[in-house]
């Protein structure tokens, strides 16, 4: 089992990479944001909750995202491995998810941390928002966003520096130019 985080602040390639990255490796893509925009759509109790943090820049509670993310691992059957993205996005659900990996005997093995400057983030935020109407991509809240992932997200790039599994990617550039320097490093562990 693979199992791979991939990272970075909101706006820096997470989902789009993660469909090159599942295209090449076969993995199965996790996306907690994904999840959680499919129950707002629903309109059940919890995308009524999700709803209002979301559009005002805020997270999930590391619990309710826990148990969204316990249950899509169960789902799973006949998995050659994850990409987790969008999850962990606080050390909490860092310590978190490496209990539950470790209690099926796996682990993460690698954190791909994508880097891109604020500037960068903040301009293809607004121009996702004009094309998709995402209700989040807008000055507003991708500020806060962005202000919430420097306080609580950031410091999940430690955990892993010390669980000896970080590899920062250079996030700027086209989308075939990054994937190509994610594919180096994952062609490197597998
Ligand atoms: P992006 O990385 O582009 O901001 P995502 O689709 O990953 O977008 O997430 C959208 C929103 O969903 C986040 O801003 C947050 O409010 C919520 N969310 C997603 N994943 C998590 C998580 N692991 N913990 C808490 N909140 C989450």
């Amino acid at each position: 089992m693979l199992n791979v985080v991939i990272f970075g602040p909101p706006g820096s390639g997470k989902g789009t990479q993660s469909e090159k990255i599942i295209e090449k490796y076969g993995l199965t893509h996790i996306s907690t944001g994904e999840i959680l925009r499919k129950e707002i759509n629903a309109g059940t109790e919890l995308g009524k909750l999700a709803k209002s943090l979301i559009d005002n820049g805020q997270l999930i509670p590391d619990e309710t995202i826990t148990e969204i993310l316990n249950k899509k691992l169960d789902s799973l059957t006949n998995t050659k491995g994850v990409i987790f993205d969008g999850y962990p996005r606080t050390v909490d659900q860092a310590v978190t998810l490496k209990k539950i990996l470790n209690d099926k005997g796996q682990d993460v093995n690698i954190m791909l941390n994508l880097e891109v400057e604020k500037d960068e983030l903040i301009e293809r935020l607004l121009e996702r928002g004009r094309i998709s109407g995402r209700s989040d991509d807008n000055l507003e809240t991708i500020e806060k966003r962005i202000v919430v992932y420097e306080e609580r997200t950031a410091p999940v790039i430690d955990f892993y520096k010390q669980e000896g599994t970080y590899q920062p990617i250079k996030g700027s550039g086209s989308i075939d130019e990054i994937f190509a320097r994610i594919a180096a490093v994952m062609d490197n562990i597998i």
